[in-house]
């Protein structure tokens, strides 16, 4: 189900790239967790293969020594390590740590790694240096890591380098100095288009989530509509109950004599109360549990899963009392409402057959008992 985010336009922290509000940073990582699984999986093996392909430069420099059998064990060890990150991905699929941790120790064995064969090939730093901006171009942008990670895992491998450049490389001041402004450059550079990108991404998933949004709930009420309702909610509840044996409830309700409502206070008014109502039914029901829908003009359908009968209807007597003893402020006025409540429940530990097919016209027969009985009531009936 999409999630709706804590605001309608959460704020993005400047330096982390990430949602503010935890919330809404764990609902993005969890909408993207499958493509940043594919693009961890895609980089680490691209990885692994530099680092083993590379074995050839080292042959072609050193050639059959001790030391290119040192070298090929370091490149050696870095696949391993990428591998090992795609198995532990595997091994927890929904897991938004275990993505970061993989992250993590990817980038530190690369960077542990590349600098073990620049101290072992220590005559090339000029070239190394091409070497450390490219992998400091994949820590940011290729590897899906948060921010501030990668940069905590850049900028020392940077200076590591820095260092061993100056101890081993023979370089002349002026060349080492030169090397460092533009490696410090690259992190920066890399360090701004990760957040750029970071940004771009949260602020296409907000974009995302208020069209989700809009394609399912009512405007004036913010309940579920009719077509999110027939397209997927009660399908997913009732397969849900029925794999787990539970019980699922629905309740119809509908406001008495709406149309005097709107006949004495106008359609403003009528707005109003459906208003009232609506946010009566979302703040005394779970939150992420029960669904309320706004199934036509005045009448709701309340989804209330694990719940039987008794709840059900415990539940439609507390709404038809708050309602019934609420004064709904409408302008100066205040404008009194009642409504009537069919419920319906199946259990299906017990019930194999097809009873829920027939779920919400036994609500909406329940509903019009209540009316027929003189409205401001509740009718209850246990299907299967
Ligand atoms: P009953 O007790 O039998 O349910 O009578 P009722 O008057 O509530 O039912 P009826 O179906 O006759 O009238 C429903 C009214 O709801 C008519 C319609 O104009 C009004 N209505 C439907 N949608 C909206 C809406 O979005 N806003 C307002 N203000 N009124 C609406
Ligand atoms: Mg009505
Ligand atoms: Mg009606």
């Amino acid at each position: 189900m999409p999630q709706a985010a804590s605001s309608p336009s959460p704020v993005i922290a400047a330096l982390r790239s990430e949602f503010r509000a935890p919330a809404d940073e764990q609902a993005f990582l969890r909408h993207h967790l499958a493509t940043t699984h594919a693009q961890l999986r895609i980089t680490l093996i691209v990885c692994a293969l530099v680092y083993l392909g590379f074995n050839a430069t080292d042959v072609v420099w050193l050639g059959y020594t001790q030391q290119t059998a040192m070298l090929a064990g370091v490149r050696l060890l870095v696949a391993v390590a990428a591998l090992g990150g795609i198995l532990l991905l595997r091994r927890w699929p929904e897991s938004i740590r275990s993505t970061r941790l993989v992250a993590s120790l990817a980038e530190l064995a690369g960077g542990g790694g590349f600098l073990l064969i620049c101290a072992m090939r220590a005559n090339e730093f000029a070239l190394h240096a091409i070497s450390m901006a490219i992998m400091i171009i994949v820590f940011y942008i290729y590897i899906p890591n948060r921010l501030i990670y990668s940069a905590l895992i850049a900028v020392p491998t940077t200076a590591g380098f820095i260092v061993l450049a100056a101890q081993l490389g023979q370089l002349r001041e002026v060349e080492l100095g030169t090397m460092a402004t533009m490696l410090a450059l690259t992190n920066l550079f890399g360090y701004v288009a990760a957040r750029r990108y970071q940004v771009l991404l949260r602020h296409e998933y907000t974009a995302h989530s208020v069209l989700q949004n809009l394609a399912i709930r009512d405007s004036l009420t913010g309940c579920y509509n009719r077509r999110y309702l027939h397209q997927q909610l009660l399908e997913t509840e009732i397969t849900r109950a029925q794999r787990y044996r539970l019980s699922l409830s629905v309740i119809m309700c509908d406001l008495d004599h709406f149309k005097l409502v709107n006949d004495r206070y106008g359609h403003h008014g009528g707005d109003a109360v459906l208003q009232h109502f609506a946010h009566l039914m979302l703040a005394i029901t779970r939150d992420s549990v029960d669904s309320v829908v706004r199934y036509g003009g005045e009448e709701f359908l309340l989804i209330l899963p694990e719940t039987d009968l008794a709840g059900a209807n415990l539940l439609a007597e507390r709404l038809r009392v708050a309602l019934g003893g609420a004064a709904i402020p409408y302008g100066d006025q205040t404008i009194r409402v009642s409504a009537s409540f069919g419920v319906v429940s199946v259990d299906f530990a017990s019930s194999a057959g097809s009873a829920h097919q027939n779920m919400i016209r036994a609500a909406d027969d329940m509903l019009y008992a209540a009316k027929n009985s003189g409205r401001d009531r509740v009718c209850c009936l246990q299907l299967g």
